[in-house]
């Protein structure tokens, strides 16, 4: 049996004042004791969030594959650990994008996660042109393939959120057939590629999950949480959704 597994990416939002949203939310998980919550706030917040987090996990948005060097401004999964991280999210989309990261780039920040102990989430996700070209599932599947970790080393739990990039911060939510269909796809290849762990390995849905859309979501099979941006900045929004987690 596999926990629901809530995470907040607060992206690039947040600061010291906003840290006050950890409270209620914290209160909540412990409300919610058959839930995993976490908050991933930008990294100058991960230090001063987990001292008022209350022992709920704090996590990183992205780290680099090596452990330290001459890469200015980036961040290693050791240094994650050292600020009190306890997860980091790696290949989101919009570093995908954005700063051009490759499956092979996301699969050594997964490895070196791992390696570091930390709780990873590897974000996979087709664009809109890739569903409407019937592509989705194939996409995912060789994302997958591209960036999951090769090694098992280290403690750390891989966790996969499967993320529409059209869904993400627009509103647009995918149906429960699509995700039922994806995530199945996603579970499909995840015992392939990982043999028995493929079956324990948790798969978040992220895109636009709010309070009201939440719990059908949750009733999903194959659908172990959900990956949250907007909504997880305020304790108004997200503390529903964590409800809807504990009671699916
Ligand atoms: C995300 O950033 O991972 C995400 C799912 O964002 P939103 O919930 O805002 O769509």
């Amino acid at each position: 049996m596999r926990r629901k597994l809530v995470v907040g990416n607060w992206k690039m939002n947040g600061s010291l004042a906003q840290l006050s949203e950890l409270g209620p939310i914290a209160a909540a998980a412990r409300k919610s004791p058959g839930v995993d919550v976490a908050i991933c706030p930008p990294f100058t917040l991960i230090a001063p969030a987990r001292a008022r987090a209350s022992g709920m996990p704090i996590g990183g948005q992205d780290c680099h594959g090596k452990e330290s060097g001459a890469h200015t401004g980036c961040v290693s999964a050791a240094m994650l650990k050292d600020a009190g991280a306890r997860l980091v999210i790696v290949g989101h989309s919009e570093r995908r994008a954005e700063q051009c990261e490759s499956d092979k780039a996301v699969r050594s920040k997964a490895e070196a996660a791992l390696k570091q102990g930390l709780q990873t989430i590897l974000c996979v996700g087709e664009s809109d042109k890739e569903r409407e070209a019937g592509r989705a599932v194939t996409v995912v599947a060789a994302q997958l393939q591209g960036s999951l970790p090769q090694t098992a080393e280290g403690e750390g739990e891989l966790v996969i959120a499967y993320e529409p990039i059209w869904a993400i911060g627009t509103g647009k939510v995918a149906t429960p057939d699509d995700v039922a269909e994806m995530h199945a796809a996603i579970r499909a290849e995840l015992k392939q590629l990982l043999a028995h762990r493929g079956a324990t390995v948790r798969i978040l849905y992220g895109g636009s999950v709010k309070g009201d859309n939440a719990a059908e979501l949750f009733a999903v099979p194959d659908v172990d949480g959900a990956l949250v941006g907007g909504a997880s900045l305020t304790a108004a929004q997200f503390v529903p959704i964590v409800e809807a987690a504990g009671r699916g």
